[in-house]
């Protein structure tokens, strides 16, 4: 730049931030104003909760706070204020529903681009039933290198299509033959070749370390593991271990050498415990975990995210899954229930996250009456789904709680959620950074977001 170039440079700066600063100003101040407020923290729900929002952040909150005369008011009458929902598992690029082999058949037969299309209605589905923050832990198309959900991620964030704010695991990070490996229960090289670590496939530490650099390089934010076998993968048991304990310390490792968190699907107990002292940060599902295993949780602050709902829908839907499938979700099953009560007597931290894929996006707020019949407070139930879910993902400073600086994302539910968990389906009001998305009906669910009468059209 020459010398003589600085006063116009200067004058364009200076205008500049004037009319950032004037943008900022006109924006209107939108009071929320309900008959109740659970504020994310406190141990009971606050009456008469009002939330001041200004662009996208909070800028007051409280029973008795001061209106700008200036201010729009939502009056929302006989509900209940919360911040944004969040799940800690979601698979908001996938649909695990309908029937386990026709699934698998339609997944070889479509188009990633297809598929992409269609998570577009699952992203809004699960924003519009009030979770305004995801942890998306797993986006796999066999065969397919494509990033789907760091696609979709970038989307949402700007602006492109409506959705929640997603932390994202690309792959997730798995053994040969175990629960992610795509090519278990086909035909040997039917696909041509051994999946590698850009699938994420990866034996011994020096493939997991490359593993988590070429996920971290692609976009995840969170890294993903299966360190046990699962309920919907053909070539494994559901509880035993599928990485040695040299294994899991290069996952975690290598995964907090770069700043991200390590979540990894267990159902068994060897596993778990191998995993909590390797320094995970949460165990997803648990289903198998003994008392001295959830104490050593609890010793470490290791987070549990239980995953109900997925079981949940498995088992009501039993004949949809072979056999093998079939014994191994009624294993799971019948020991979670008994986990998850120990984990809540214990103290165990624990996070709400649900698996969404493996159930119709859009209903996790189910996840929240399933807690509270095992045994959680509903007070409990609602921290777990906000702050705790903020604190596992590492976002507590941003969101999680209705207090002053945090970002807007708020949703409001009819009547009081302590004494009726259920209200948290019922959600009715959904504020993303300081934006309404909803503030009556849903949106009509697409035939993409499937539920019991709606099934994929056949073309
Ligand atoms: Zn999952």
């Amino acid at each position: 730049m020459r010398i003589a170039d600085r006063p116009y440079y200067l004058a364009v700066i200076v205008i500049l931030l004037f009319s950032a600063v004037a943008a900022r100003a006109a924006d209107q101040t939108v009071v929320l104003k309900a008959a109740r407020m659970f504020d994310g923290k406190s141990k009971s729900l606050i009456p008469n909760g009002v939330v001041l929002v200004q662009g996208d952040k909070i800028v007051d909150v409280g029973s008795t706070v001061t209106i700008p005369s200036d201010a729009k008011v939502i009056d929302l009458g006989d509900m209940t204020l919360s911040p944004g929902f969040m799940d800690a598992h979601t698979h908001l690029t996938l649909d695990f529903t309908g029937n386990f082999n026709e699934r698998r058949l339609k997944e070889l037969q479509t188009n990633v681009s297809e598929m992409t299309l269609m998570a577009i209605s699952y992203a809004r589905a699960t924003l519009e039933a009030g979770f305004t923050t995801v942890r998306d832990l797993g986006s796999r198309f066999v065969g397919s290198p494509e990033f789907v959900d760091v696609a979709l991620r970038n989307a949402i964030n700007h602006g492109i299509t409506p959705g929640p704010h997603m932390l994202v695991a690309t792959k997730g990070i798995g053994a040969t033959g175990g629960h992610f490996d795509a090519t278990g229960g086909y035909r040997d090289k039917l696909f041509g070749r051994e999946p590698d670590p850009s699938e994420g496939i990866a034996d011994g530490p020096d493939e997991i370390r490359k593993a988590v650099r070429f996920e971290v390089k692609n976009g995840a934010n969170v890294i993903k593991a299966a360190v046990s076998g699962g309920v919907l993968s053909l070539a494994d048991e559901v509880d035993t271990p599928q990485f040695t304990p040299a294994e899991m310390a290069a996952l975690v490792d290598e995964s907090h050498r770069l700043r991200k968190k390590v979540a990894v699907h267990c159902h068994g107990d060897q596993a778990a415990r191998e995993a909590i002292e390797a320094g995970v940060d949460s165990i997803e599902h648990g289903s198998f975990m003994k008392t001295e295993t959830l104490q050593l949780m609890k010793t470490k602050g290791t987070y549990l995210v239980p995953t109900l709902m997925a079981t949940e829908y498995i088992l009501s839907k039993i004949d949809s899954y072979p056999p093998a499938l079939q014994a191994k979700a009624r294993a799971a099953g019948a020991a979670r229930s008994e986990m998850f009560r120990n984990a809540v007597k214990m103290g165990v931290k624990i996070a709400l996250g649900t698996d969404a894929g493996v159930f119709p996006h859009g209903d996790n707020a189910k996840e929240f009456a399933l807690m509270v019949g095992l045994g959680m407070r509903p007070i409990d139930a609602l921290r777990s789904g906000t702050s705790n879910d903020a604190d596992l993902l590492g976002i507590g400073q941003a969101v999680g709680t209705l207090e002053k600086g945090k970002r807007a994302d708020i949703v409001a539910m009819p009547g009081d959620p302590t004494a009726d968990i259920t209200a948290t389906e019922h959600i009715s009001f959904v504020m993303k950074d300081g934006k309404i998305i909803r503030n009556g009906p849903a949106t009509p669910r697409t035939a993409a977001v499937r539920d019991d009468e709606v099934d994929l059209p056949v073309d």
